[in-house]
């Protein structure tokens, strides 16, 4: 996207324009939609300028445009159809610092005017960039088809109603009154009784949905996976796709958040290890706050939300409001980076436990049974230990683990930029300086690669003799 789209604030502004032909007409029919004030410069203007001058619609200048006749000109356009008349104006008018268009010159313009859709307030910006103008002119044609022109009436008269409606509450409730409005009572009232009809109909529409039971707001606490969107659950799918709220973590990824559905309000409460972060007080009250008021709030956690995700003081919170919860299980990055190098988190005769641990909590570094964890044969899943890398090195080797035991950094498990660093123990922390990660990384202590085992057959032998 070369040309990002905006809604300018131009009322009571000044626009400019040069040209006193065609051109600098249409460009005049399309601004004077606007509550701009326009100035127009133009040494012959056709009597069209001059019937918009005497009805007072722009201010007509009889002359070419000079240096400083730009000033405080929130846009100009460069309308005269004569390349060096514009190349001139448009420099001076750059020089008076307004936002110049140059018609029909893309490559001189700091802006294009979009096709439009007016139903005021309801505006619709359809570009191209240039590349098919006639394109964007079978996008108007459709879209003026398509949409009533009672639209723009029935949207300025709800504009004014959005203070009484805000007694629905938030979410779902108000969300199904204004789509009632739009799609079938407007339409019908202003079909019957015209725009005097809309302002009873909006009061007795109101009325209805107050009197509704209010609906009950719940929230799920559901598991994004690692970052594949093939790796949700399906019924983390059907979730998202109903959520009023959804309250996500950091870690989920972007194509995730796609698929919640385009009306929903999405919170990023992200925390990052040692970064800034939503304080969980405040996460536990954004949850309760939206369901209370209806809403059906999906609190999204990377992985699975019972394995490091401080999923029992959110709990906490909403059985202290009285909600409704539940849990929805998701793949963890243990069971993603296994994958990842082909190996099972548990193998008869080599690892008959898993540990899940994490190399950082809420005091720094965390402390873990570094004995039982030096033991040979023994796979740990090591959540969050990238910075803490050679604190753990250090404390399995100060408790007697072998330099030589396999270790597997996995970063972005599950997801197309993964990186597998295969390395030991003993070099642990100097490989992962070197590789620098910048993503998520799950240490697999204890586990090497499936095609890089066979490059390690000294540490088997080991493991055999001790379980001999
Ligand atoms: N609930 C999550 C874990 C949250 S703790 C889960 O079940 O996976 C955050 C840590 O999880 C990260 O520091 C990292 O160690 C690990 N992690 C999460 N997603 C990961 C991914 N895609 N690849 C590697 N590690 C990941």
């Amino acid at each position: 996207m070369d040309h990002f789209p905006i809604f300018l604030a131009v009322q009571g502004r000044r626009i400019v324009v040069s040209g006193g032909g065609e051109t600098a007409l249409a460009k005049l029919r399309l601004l004077l939609k606007t509550t701009a004030r326009i100035t127009v410069f133009a040494e012959t203007p056709e009597d069209g300028l001059s019937a918009l001058a005497a009805e007072r619609r722009i201010t007509l200048v009889s002359r070419a445009l000079g240096p400083g006749d730009a000033l405080c000109a929130a846009l100009f356009y460069a309308a005269n159809d004569d390349p060096a008349e514009d190349a001139r104006v448009a420099r001076l008018a750059r020089a008076d610092g307004a936002l110049v268009n140059w018609v029909d010159n893309l490559e001189n313009s700091a802006f294009i005017t979009p096709a439009i859709v007016d139903r005021d307030p309801v505006t619709i910006a359809i570009g191209t960039e240039g590349a098919a103008p006639v394109l964007a002119r079978a996008i108007k044609a459709d879209l003026e088809e398509r949409l009533p022109v009672s639209l723009g009436l029935a949207a300025r008269v709800g504009k004014a109603f959005r203070k009484a409606a805000d007694a629905l509450p938030m979410g779902r409730k108000r969300r199904e009154f204004w789509a009632e409005y739009y799609f079938n009572t407007a339409p019908q009232a202003i079909e019957k009784q015209g725009e005097a009809g809309l302002e009873p109909a909006l009061h007795d529409l109101l009325a209805r949905h107050l009197a509704e039971a209010p609906t009950r707001g719940r929230v799920d606490m559901v598991g994004a996976g690692p970052g594949d969107p093939e790796l949700l659950t399906l019924k983390a799918r059907r979730l998202l796709d109903r959520a009023d709220v959804v309250i996500h973590d950091r870690l989920v990824a972007p194509a995730i958040l796609e698929l919640a559905r385009r009306e929903a309000i999405l919170i990023d409460a992200g925390k990052q290890g040692f970064g800034p972060a939503m304080a969980q007080d405040e996460i536990c009250a954004l949850m309760v706050e939206h369901a209370a008021q209806g809403a059906h709030v999906v609190r999204l956690k990377g992985g699975d939300p019972s394995v490091f995700g401080r999923l029992d003081e959110e709990i906490a919170a909403l059985d202290a409001a009285g909600l409704d919860w539940s849990v929805v299980p998701g793949i963890t990055a243990s069971s993603a980076a296994a994958a990842q190098i082909g190996q099972s988190l548990t193998k008869r005769d080599r690892n008959s436990a898993l540990r899940i641990l994490t190399g950082h909590d809420m005091k720094g570094f965390a402390e873990q049974d570094w004995r039982g964890l030096a033991r040979p044969g023994t796979v740990a899943a090591i959540y969050m230990g990238a910075r803490g890398a050679r604190f753990i090195q250090g404390r399995l080797m100060m408790h007697g683990a072998s330099p030589d035991t396999s270790v597997t950094a996995v970063e972005n498990a599950a997801r197309s930029d993964a990186r597998t660093i295969a390395t030991t123990l003993g070099r642990l922390a100097s490989d992962l300086e070197d590789a620098a990660p910048t993503g998520p990384v799950i240490l697999l202590y204890g586990l090497a690669p499936r095609w890089a085992e066979a490059a390690l057959p000294r540490q088997s032998a080991d493991l055999k003799e001790e379980f001999a």
